[in-house]
C-alpha cells in the first residue's frame, strides 16, 4: 500500500516509528507535513498539492494534526477523503475530539461514565457552577488545553472562585469538573485501535502532582484493564467515531470516568511503558479497512 503520515516533523517518535513499522510490512510511507500541502478544490479531480506535484494514488492517511493547528490540519484531511482515501481517523472526528466540552456531551449522550461536570458563560453563574460539581475541591480547566496545561485544582471554595474568575476575565472557554481524589494523581490510557484496546498504561503524577501528565513528569506503566474499563475505552473511541485514539479514564469511587479522547496519541510513552509494537498494530489496520476506494462517498459532512 501506498500510505501518507500527515506529520509536521519527520523525526518526531510517533513519525518515525509509523514509517518504520510501515516499511518493515512492504509499504511505501511518506511523511508530509500538510501545513506545506496546498489544495485544488474541483468536482471534476480534486488534489493535494506538496512540494510542487500531486500527491496521487495514496490508499491510506494517517493524520498526525498538531492541537493547534486543527482547522488547517483537518482541511487536509477532508481534501483526502473527498479523493476517496481511507484515512485512519476521519476529519470530522478529529476536529470533534479537539473540544473538550463536545467531546464529554457526546460520551453523555452515550451513557458512558464521566466526571461531573459544569459549562458556564457568565461569571455572574460562579457559585451555582461550583454547586453542580458538588463544591470544592473541584478542577478548573481550559477548553482547549494540552499536555496538563490549563488544568488547575481549586482546593477551596475562594481559590475555585477567584480562578473561575480570573479565566472569565481572560474570556477564556472553562470547564468546571468534579475533583476525582480517589485516583491518587493517577489515570490510564487506553490505545484504541478498531474495536479493541491493543495496549495499556497507567500514568502517575509527579509527588504532589494531581496531573499525571508524562509532559508534567508523570511516569507510566503497564496495566492490566478490568472488563468494565475495557468496554469503557471502546465505546468512547466509538462514539466519538475514531478507530484511533487515546482514552483516558480515571478510577473513580463509581467506576471507571472517562477525562478524554485523544485522536492523535502519542506512540513514545505507550510503546516504551509495555513494549507493544503499537505503530505495527496501526498499520496493520490499515492494510485491513483500506482496500482502494473504499472510503469514497462514504464520509458524510
Ligand atoms: P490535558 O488535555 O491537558 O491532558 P486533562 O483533562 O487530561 O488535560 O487533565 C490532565 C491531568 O489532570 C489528567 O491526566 C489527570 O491526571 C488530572 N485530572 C484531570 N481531571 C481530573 C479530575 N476531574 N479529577 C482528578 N484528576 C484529574
Ligand atoms: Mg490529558
Amino acid at each position: 500500500m501506498k500510505i501518507a503520515i500527515l506529520s509536521q516533523d519527520g523525526s518526531l517518535y510517533s513519525t518515525r516509528r509509523l514509517k518504520e513499522a510501515g516499511e518493515q510490512r512492504g509499504n511505501e510511507m511518506r511523511v508530509v507535513d500538510y501545513l506545506r500541502c496546498y489544495m485544488n478544490i474541483t468536482a471534476h479531480k480534486p488534489t493535494v498539492v506538496y512540494q510542487g506535484k500531486p500527491l496521487e494514488n495514496f490508499d491510506a492517511i494517517i493524520p498526525r494534526v498538531g492541537a493547534s493547528q486543527t482547522f488547517y490540519g483537518t482541511a487536509v484531511v477532508r481534501q483526502f477523503e473527498v479523493m476517496g482515501v481511507f484515512s485512519a481517523n476521519e476529519s470530522q472526528a478529529i476536529s470533534r475530539s479537539r473540544d473538550k466540552l463536545h467531546c464529554l456531551q457526546i460520551l453523555s449522550r452515550e451513557g458512558i461514565g464521566l466526571p461531573v461536570t459544569g459549562f458556564a458563560h457568565s461569571t455572574k453563574d460562579i457559585e451555582g457552577l461550583i454547586d453542580i460539581v458538588g463544591g470544592a475541591p473541584l478542577v478548573i480547566k481550559l477548553l482547549e488545553g494540552t499536555q496538563g496545561i490549563g488544568v488547575v485544582l481549586a482546593e477551596t471554595y475562594q481559590a475555585a472562585k477567584s480562578v473561575i474568575e480570573a479565566f472569565r476575565g481572560l474570556n477564556a472557554n472553562i470547564l468546571v469538573q468534579e475533583f476525582i481524589k480517589e485516583a491518587g494523581g493517577m489515570d490510564i490510557r487506553c490505545f484504541v485501535i478498531g474495536e479493541k484496546v491493543v495496549a495499556s498504561m497507567k500514568r502517575q503524577g509527579a509527588p504532589g502532582e494531581f496531573r499525571s501528565n508524562l509532559h508534567r513528569g508523570g511516569t507510566a506503566e503497564e496495566i492490566k484493564l478490568t472488563p468494565e474499563e475495557r468496554t469503557t475505552a471502546i465505546r468512547a473511541a466509538k462514539a466519538m467515531g475514531l478507530k484511533v485514539a487515546g482514552v483516558d479514564l480515571l478510577r473513580s469511587n463509581h467506576g471507571p470516568v472517562v477525562m478524554e479522547v485523544n485522536s492523535s496519541p502519542g506512540l513514545e510513552g505507550i510503546e516504551k511503558a509495555t513494549e507493544i509494537d503499537v505503530a505495527s498494530k496501526i498499520i496493520e489496520f490499515l492494510e485491513k479497512n483500506a482496500a482502494k476506494g473504499k472510503n469514497r462517498g462514504r464520509i458524510q459532512y
